[in-house]
């Protein structure tokens, strides 16, 4: 199996080409990008840079699959094609989390947890193809009323690298089970799954131009993309500030977009919490792909009564965490790129400048190139409210912890960022349970766990700058139609 592998890695290196109506494709400009392994900061491969040109190629193809084959699928087909695409990834689900293990520095475990999931979000969509369906309702008698949910059209997904399979999944997942067609534009630093993944839909037998996928940078391709007219409706994740630009210009054509955008997640554990199943979870939290997750529970909330002793059993628990090249399967990999390290040190050293006081690190083992992307995950204390370092996302391993006097206290420190995406709480008091749900204003609460283990079935999405709409789940399904009501007047 590993040979394989191997050979498959070999015949993709050297040049990724856009992938539009089941065809590999170069760029127009004939300009590429590098691909970096961040475990050693050498680059590997390249993707094309794409342009507007290339962008208008593939919307093309989406469009023409859609007027002329994809409308006429009907449900339940699209649900066997579906299922027939998850089989396949679940078939090349190594050597898929063999090319984004590389591409992204994931430990193996998280490169192949990514893969299953990958696998599941296309199982649950092709499930739910032919369950989606409108209403009737009743009206003035001589009427009869129904609503159709009808697809948007041609979407545009932009994808972030900290998990392209997943976010993938989630995202192009929904919209072709709801009978959309997809023009998907992965993140310059995270190409290379999703383009085979395009490939295997097209093995399995979907349509030309029903899944396309174009590389480039977000400034060039991806602006093309908010900007296309033929653009129906855009998934987008990453960054709020990219967020707003895409909104923008999503807002001069009236094109409805969905955004999934950062966080700043609490992490709340009362004094009756069961620690020795809290400690565990609130490590995973932040540690899970070294940090770079728009969910992780970056900041610690405990109440005052056990904050000394939380601090002191995670403080030793952080030491023993180890960081290292993805292959190595250690705690954490590598960080994906020069830049995101650098944006972690600037964090850290503001936190030195404003007397943050640091718990412990974790290690970078020796056998970590110097010239990878590494990062010690960082437990820090007595984080002020309004530093940056509970306030901004540092989208890397730093947890900040602070104390909390009671329920309204936890409930405002929860509440107090831009942010609204997910939030853990930690406590055996069924009555609190609830009461801290309501009061937290977050897309997601966990209750004595954190994340669910993913849950695809979860509608996912945030309130405030965590962005609006919602994926995963059946839920995700409406956002990637449009209602149609239909009064007919029979006497
Ligand atoms: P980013 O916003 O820089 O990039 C995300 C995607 O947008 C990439 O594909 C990029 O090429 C593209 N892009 C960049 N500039 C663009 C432009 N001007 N027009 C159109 N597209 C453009 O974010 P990132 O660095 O890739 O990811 C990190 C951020 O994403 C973090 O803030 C994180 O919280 C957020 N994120 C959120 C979720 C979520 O589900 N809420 C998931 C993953 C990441």
């Amino acid at each position: 199996m590993r040979a394989f592998f191997m050979v498959r890695m070999e015949e993709n290196a050297g040049m990724q080409l856009n992938y539009i109506a089941n065809t590999s494709t170069p760029g127009s400009s004939g300009r590429t990008i590098p691909v970096i392994d961040p475990s050693d900061g050498q680059p590997f491969d390249e993707i094309q840079r794409s342009n507007s040109a290339d962008l208008d190629s593939a919307v093309q193809a989406a469009r023409q699959c859609l007027d002329t084959v994809w409308s006429k699928v009907n449900a339940a087909e699209r649900g066997r094609l579906l299922m027939r695409l998850s089989a396949s990834i679940t078939a090349h689900a190594d050597e898929l989390a063999a090319l984004e293990q590389r591409d992204c520095g994931k430990p193996t475990r998280q490169a192949r947890a990514d893969a299953t999931a990958l696998a599941r979000y296309f199982e649950f969509y092709a499930g739910a193809c032919d369950k989606l369906h409108g209403e009737t309702i009743p009206f003035l008698d001589g009427y009869s009323v129904l609503t159709w949910r009808e697809p948007h059209g041609v979407t545009g997904h932009i994808i972030p690298w900290n998990y392209p399979m997943q976010i993938f999944g989630r995202s192009v997942g929904g919209a072709l089970a709801a009978g959309n067609v997809c023009v998907v534009k992965p993140a310059e630093d995270a190409c290379l799954s999703l383009i085979r993944v395009a490939q295997l839909a097209a093995e399995v037998g979907f349509p030309a131009g029903a899944l396309n996928i174009v590389t480039g940078y977000g400034h060039e391709v991806g602006d093309a993309l908010a900007r296309h007219p033929g653009i129906d409706h855009i998934s987008f994740t990453g960054s709020p500030r990219v967020g707003t630009l895409i909104q923008q210009a999503a807002a001069e054509r009236h094109c409805p977009v969905t955004l999934e955008l950062g966080g700043k997640s609490p992490q709340i554990v009362f004094a009756d919490a069961d620690l020795d199943a809290a400690i565990p979870a609130i490590l995973n939290a932040i540690v899970q792909n070294a940090g770079q997750t728009c969910s992780a529970g970056s900041r610690l909330l405990v109440e005052q009564a056990i904050y000394e002793p939380l601090l002191q059993r995670l403080g030793e628990a952080f030491s023993k965490l180890r960081v290292g090249p993805a292959a190595m399967d250690l705690d954490l990999g590598p960080l994906i790129r020069q830049s995101q390290q650098q944006r972690v040190w600037d964090f850290l050293s503001d936190a030195q400048v404003a007397g943050i006081p640091m718990v412990a690190q974790g290690q970078i083992v020796d056998e970590a190139p110097d010239t990878g992307f590494y990062q010690a995950p960082t437990l820090l204390r007595d984080v002020p409210v309004d530093h940056r370092l509970a306030q901004e996302e540092v989208f890397g391993p730093v947890l900040a912890a602070m104390a909390f006097r009671d329920e309204a206290h936890a409930i405002e420190l929860a509440n107090a960022t831009p942010f609204g995406l997910v939030a853990g709480v930690w406590t055996r008091d069924g009555g609190r349970q609830f009461r801290m749900a309501r009061g937290i204003r977050s897309g997601q609460v966990f209750i004595n766990n954190y994340g669910a283990a993913g849950g695809v079935e979860l509608p996912f999405g945030g309130f405030k700058s965590s962005g609006h709409g919602r994926e995963k789940g059946f839920e995700a399904l409406y956002g990637f139609t449009a209602l149609k009501t239909v009064a007919i007047r029979h006497g």
